[in-house]
């Protein structure tokens, strides 16, 4: 379970009601249960339920089970689809390991409404599932200039870029710091495409030869920048 609070043996923390809802009626838990906490920060401890009940939860916690690990700073950067798809990019995002996810408004987006509460929450169901021990920050959404104007030295941004002659992404040796831009179904426009790669930073990539839907080009990209032995 994904907590807030700091972790330490011996400390008892609480757990809001949205939680101990999913801890009682979802997960099943009883008080005296055990189960395994993170909070992003401190690794994965054991806990016990001490109390729970319809107002929240406390949980007492036990020894370290996994100390906190270095993970990969991997970006994904996408323009919001339709709801079942963008869920699917941010649930997938999340299991393959990256750090943010940064919904980014282009000229093409068809969709411009991002609920980032709902966004955040499968993000953190999906880190639950896969045994992370982090949640990716799901990022306010933003036009493709401000994203652009506010893109951090030191990293680079791949942009994924069908019918180009952009290189194959899998040709790539990449920073620590990477991050993956995936357009929406309509695709950038031509003239985004050019703006971009007029930045340093950016280097458009190719997925393959076919056209892919928007969530399998952000799945596939990330699949590959995130196995990397250089990674
Ligand atoms: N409307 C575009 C068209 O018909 O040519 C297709 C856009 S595609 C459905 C959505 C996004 O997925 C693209 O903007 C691109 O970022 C990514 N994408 C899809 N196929 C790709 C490929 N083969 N290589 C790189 N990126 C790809």
């Amino acid at each position: 379970l994904h907590v807030q609070p700091r972790l330490a043996t011996g400390a008892v923390i609480g757990i809001n009601q949205a939680q101990a809802h999913y801890l009682g009626s979802v997960m099943r838990r009883r008080a005296g249960d055990g189960l395994r906490i993170f909070n992003g920060v401190d690794g994965e401890f054991e806990a016990v339920i001490g109390r729970i009940d319809r107002h929240g939860a406390e949980l007492a916690v036990g020894a370290q089970a996994r100390a906190m690990e270095a993970e990969p700073d991997c970006w994904l950067a996408f323009a919001p689809v339709k709801r079942d798809a963008t869920d699917m990019i941010v649930e997938k995002a999340t299991e393959l390991g990256v750090s943010a996810i940064c919904p980014v408004f282009t000229e093409r987006s068809q969709t411009m409404r991002v609920n980032r509460e709902r966004l955040g929450a499968i993000a953190t169901e999906a880190a639950e599932q896969c045994e992370r021990l982090s949640v990716p920050e799901v990022r306010e959404p933003v036009e493709l200039a401000r994203f652009l104007a506010a893109f951090p030295e030191g990293r680079e941004l791949f942009v994924a870029a069908e019918r180009r002659d952009a290189p194959p992404l899998a040709m790539m040796r990449h920073l620590q710091a990477s991050a993956l831009l995936v357009g929406p179904e309509g695709g950038f426009a031509p003239g985004e495409l050019d703006g971009m790669a007029r930045h340093g930073f950016v280097t458009p990539v190719s997925l393959g030869p076919r056209i892919l839907r928007a969530e399998t080009a952000a799945i596939a990209g990330l699949a590959r920048l995130l196995a990397a032995p250089d990674q």
